[in-house]
């Protein structure tokens, strides 16, 4: 049991002294400070072998020309990364390291930055593993850790059990000398929940100007908080004398639940989780919207009543809307060993102690020696039910399916007969870098042996 095999506290000190000499102040993808375990660990070297690899994600994604800061992101640690792991960086500790640094960023639905559940407070998931030892750590719902990543670094390698959650997982980062911040550190000086004023009066005529005048002032993205706290997408893309075709986003993750619901004329239906839209009672179940200088007003009229009233912005426009989503990385090294991590401020506007599946293993995050490292992105409920990372593995184990085949299968048939969304990224035990996604795109990127950094959204696969 490698939980149970852990070397002695001198050893670990040793360690430390190793990476202290190593420490890169300046980089992105900086040293590890964290004592890593195992012999290639303890040298800090992995060069057997040829072969490595390395791939990125940065969520799923929807919307074209959104995407640049992550993208570049994503460039930037690859191209760091890539002569890490030729210099012999161990897979774990460059799946760490990497995912690390996206938290840092700012740019991303984890860590600084990351999305706020529907009571406004950043709640955190993160899981990485090591395939070589079969060993796992994850952290779920915590508020308090700089890094959920190396939370999860420090339960797998430090602690009998895998997965922590809450306060209880923050005090035991602490202890075991994960940096503990305040929440309001995970929130960016951009738009926050209660940035968008309530308008005061209610608008609740739809144009009646011309259609194509009504389709120049409405049609586009449009991005806000509802209710002072629940942050939304509304798509309006086609406005006619009849009606408009809208389409909602619970979050501000372009790839996250989208809802679409033909609208009448301003009337739709939608569940968005807490906010229920119910057009079979048209006269309580309302959406209006009207475009004034400040942006576009919107009224909904619950199903129960209940009013919601707010003032969307352009997206574009919005502070933070090139940030995106969950981010993951799998890597293979030189040594043969593959491991795997994902960390996220979760799905939408979760619920507070909602769990998604980027700390769960099996659903968000897997690697396994023999057969691949794979961490994903996307609706967590899904990926959990039909634990697809770990159906994705065991294709190939039982199966004797290809990386690129299991993948596909799994995504394609299992997720989206499902009727789930999202996607992954995986390597095999050769190198070989795979991504599969029912979603129009997902941020990613790859490095290899072979093949220099290569960063794309929409359609982009390794030779
Ligand atoms: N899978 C994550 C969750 O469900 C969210 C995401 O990947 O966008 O929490």
């Amino acid at each position: 049991m490698p939980k149970h095999t852990r070397p002695t506290i001198v050893l670990l000190t040793l360690a430390s002294l190793v990476f202290i000499g190593t420490a890169e102040a300046t980089s992105t993808l900086a040293a590890d400070e964290i004592p890593l375990l195992g012999k290639a660990q303890r040298d800090g070297r992995c060069a057997n072998r040829e072969a490595y690899s390395l791939a990125l994600h940065g969520g799923t994604a929807r919307f074209p020309n959104t995407y640049e800061t992550g993208v570049a992101f994503i460039k930037k640690l690859l191209a760091e990364a890539g002569p890490a792991l030729r210099e012999g960086a161990t897979s774990v500790d460059i799946v760490h390291r990497a995912i690390r640094a996206m938290e840092d960023s700012g740019v991303f639905n984890a860590g600084r930055g990351a999305r706020a559940n529907q009571a406004g407070v950043v709640e955190m998931d993160a899981s990485i593993m090591d395939g070589r030892r079969m060993n796992a750590g994850a952290v779920a719902s915590v508020k308090r850790v700089k890094n959920p990543i190396s939370g999860a670094k420090l339960v797998m390698e430090r602690s009998p059990e895998v997965l922590r959650v809450g306060p209880d997982a923050e005090d035991y980062v602490g202890y075991r000398g994960g940096a503990i911040v305040d929440p309001s550190y995970f929130r960016l000086s951009g738009l926050t929940f209660n940035d968008i004023p309530l308008p005061k009066d209610i608008l609740m005529a739809p144009p009646n100007a011309e259609t194509s005048q009504a389709a120049a002032t409405y049609s586009g993205i449009w991005g806000g908080v509802l209710n002072g706290a629940i942050p939304i997408l509304l798509i309006v893309e086609t406005v006619t004398d009849q009606g408009a075709r809208v389409v909602f986003g619970n979050g501000f993750d372009p790839g996250s639940n989208i809802l679409e619901g033909a609208a009448g004329r301003y009337e739709a239906r939608f569940d968005l989780g807490a906010l229920v839209f119910d057009v079979d009672n048209p006269a309580k179940a309302q959406m209006r919207a009207r475009r004034t200088e400040d942006g576009l007003d919107v009224v909904f009229n619950l199903a129960n009543g209940f009013r919601l009233t707010t003032t969307l912005q352009k997206f574009e426009e919005l502070p933070n809307a090139d940030r995106h989503g969950t981010v993951g990385a799998v890597a293979l090294d030189r040594c043969g060993n593959l491991a795997a991590g994902t960390s996220t401020g979760g799905f939408g506007s979760k619920k507070p102690g909602r769990v998604g599946d980027s700390p769960i293993i099996g659903a968000g995050t897997y690697a396994d020696n023999g057969t691949a490292a794979i961490s994903s992105t996307g609706h967590g409920e899904y990926f959990m039910i039909h634990v697809i990372v770990h159906d994705i593995s065991a294709r190939m184990k039982y199966g004797q399916q290809s990386l690129k085949d299991a993948a596909y299968d799994s995504i394609h048939r299992g997720l989206t007969r499902a009727g789930g969304r999202g996607g992954v990224i995986a390597v095999d035990k050769n190198g070989t870098v795979t991504f599969a996604f029912n979603t129009p795109g997902m941020v990613r990127g790859f490095v290899t042996h072979q093949e220099a950094p290569s960063v794309g959204v929409y359609k982009m696969q390794p030779r």
